[in-house]
C-alpha cells in the first residue's frame, strides 16, 4: 500500500511551502500566516459574528465550554 501523506526522502529537508492562511498568496516560513496577517483573519471573524463578544460566544458553543481569559 502506498502512503501518500509521507513525503519522499529527497524531500523531507525542505519544509513544504505552505500558503498564508489569510489567502493573501504568501508563504510564510513556518508558520500559518505572514507576518501580521493573522490580524486580517481575527478582523473577519470578527466582522462575521458581528462583534468581539459574538466570537466569544460562538467559540463557547462551537466547543462546549468557556473561554478563560488569564492575566498572569
Ligand atoms: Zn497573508
Amino acid at each position: 500500500m502506498t502512503n501518500y501523506l509521507t513525503p519522499k526522502s529527497k524531500y523531507r529537508r525542505k519544509p513544504k511551502l505552505k500558503l498564508c492562511d489569510c489567502g493573501c498568496g504568501g508563504y510564510p516560513r513556518g508558520a500559518d500566516f505572514m507576518p501580521g496577517h493573522d490580524v486580517r483573519i481575527y478582523s473577519a471573524l470578527v466582522g462575521h459574528v458581528g462583534s468581539l463578544r459574538n466570537l466569544k460566544e460562538v467559540v463557547e458553543r462551537y466547543t462546549g465550554k468557556p473561554v478563560n481569559m488569564k492575566y498572569d
